[in-house]
């Protein structure tokens, strides 16, 4: 059955995202609602296959969803918005664990203002089913983006169910929603004059769960849960099924020490003698052995588009370390912010419709023009902003003098 709130489309203009993580399954969305016929390519298999689930790359099992990303959902149908929100836990504040157990509440907001916990997995699923209904949309996974050429508008994919065979599609817009190690952007690089930066941080993480006590969470759910440590921190965010997952932040030769000598849990019960309590010790070492460590890295770069033919959505244009929680938020906040200056271009060339895809090449290039312009600013600054926030959550929060200006300037 058709969905309700899409325009009619124009069958004739065509866009191929690269990508069906969380910023390119809403992008397909986005443009399906706008007219545009949208052939979503993923490397990996699908992913809502219980055969497949895990072929995701590991990542944060949770995260946190603000008002920046539900924004752009709820201008896509409020009742996404909601569906969303259906699977999320508010977390009205940090709590803050010292080193002798004692738990401070550093509320966000007087009014209530709070970001939400919620399930990587059930997210990009709920978004991959609604891409999946839109009409217009196709999905194609297990296809691997190799090669484009931007003046003819082709793209070339690597078909897996194919032996590995090239495919060639047609595309008057090339989304590259491909991630940090974008192979879009790369393309991108060799074709026009870009700005490109990449740093890994010298601190890398680990995850962890704390199981359900007696039935219930084992620590308050509606928080954002940090013991702080200096130049190390551990953190908790609350899951539907009661548990918590805890992710270890540190610096790679404190990893590199531990595996030295292997005792994880004797370091938790010096830096986190609570945690480990609820956690178990048995836990805590099977799982730090298990599980892997993750590198973390930020980008920028400079224009995000290249002509009218492509467009660096989400982490593919300014992947950021996760102190901020805002990775996955800015990306729908860019798919949200391009979509309005479309809109904005097309009303200003006197149609008064909503589809997209009826703007000429001109109009789409100086779409393309102003949503470069201010985005390559604007996720420059939060880059640099969630940078900042790692020392915030990992020894200024401690700072009992700091935490309280910072709560009157706030006031
Ligand atoms: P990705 O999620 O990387 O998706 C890219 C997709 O492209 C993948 O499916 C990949 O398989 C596919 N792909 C890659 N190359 C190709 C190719 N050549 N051809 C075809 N397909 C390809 N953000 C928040 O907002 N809040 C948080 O609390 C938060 N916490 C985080 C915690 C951690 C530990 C980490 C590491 C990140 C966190 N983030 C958070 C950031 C968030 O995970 C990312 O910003 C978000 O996943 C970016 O989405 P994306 O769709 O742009 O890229």
């Amino acid at each position: 059955m058709p969905h309700p709130s899409h325009a009619p489309r124009t069958p004739e203009r065509r866009a191929v995202i690269v990508g069906g993580g969380l910023v390119g399954s809403l992008a397909a969305c986005y443009l399906a609602k706008r007219g545009w016929r949208v052939d979503l390519y993923e490397k990996r298999p699908d992913s809502r296959k219980p055969d497949n689930r895990d072929s995701a790359e590991h990542r944060s099992i949770n995260l946190a969803i603000s008002e920046r990303g539900l924004s752009a959902l709820r201008r896509l149908d409020p009742a996404l918005e909601a569906r969303v929100k259906d699977l999320v836990i508010p977390m009205y504040g940090r709590m803050i664990h010292a080193l002798d157990g004692q738990q401070t509440s550093h509320r966000y907001d007087v009014f209530g203002k709070h970001i939400n916990s919620i399930g990587r997995g059930a997210l990009i699923q709920l978004l991959l089913d609604e891409a999946d209904r839109c009409p217009g949309v196709a999905l194609h996974f297990g296809h691997e983006f190799v090669q484009a050429d931007f003046d003819s508008g082709q793209a070339v994919f690597r078909d897996a169910a194919r032996g590995g065979e090239h495919v060639t599609v047609g595309a008057d817009l090339i989304v590259g929603a491909d991630g940090a190690f974008s192979q879009v952007r790369q393309r991108m690089m060799a074709k026009g004059m870009m700005n490109y930066s990449q740093t890994y941080i010298e601190h890398g993480y680990c995850e962890f769960s704390m199981p359900p006590r007696r039935g219930d969470f084992a620590l308050d759910p509606n928080h954002l849960h940090i013991w702080p440590r200096g130049s190390f921190m551990l953190i908790a965010l609350p899951n539907p099924d009661w548990t918590f997952t805890c992710t270890l932040f540190m610096p790679w030769d404190k990893f590199g020490a531990l595996a030295a000598d292997g005792d994880i849990v004797s370091f938790f019960r010096t830096h986190f003698p609570d945690a480990l309590q609820l956690m178990g010790e048995d836990r805590v070492h099977a799982e730090y052995t298990a599980n892997p460590k993750g590198s973390l890295m930020y980008l920028k770069c400079s224009p995000h588009t290249h002509s009218h033919r492509a467009v660096l959505l989400g982490d593919a244009a300014h992947a950021m370390v996760p102190f901020y929680g805002q990775g996955m938020n800015c990306g729908f906040e860019d798919v949200e912010a391009l979509d309005r200056i479309m809109i904005r271009i097309l009303r200003a060339g006197g149609d008064l419709g909503s589809s997209t895809a009826a703007l000429t090449d001109k109009q789409l290039r100086q779409a393309l023009d102003e949503y470069s312009a201010a985005r390559a600013e604007d996720t420059s600054a939060i880059v640099d902003l969630a940078l900042d926030n790692y020392v915030e959550m990992r020894a200024k929060v401690a700072d009992y003098a700091y935490v309280t200006r910072k709560y009157l300037e706030g006031l």
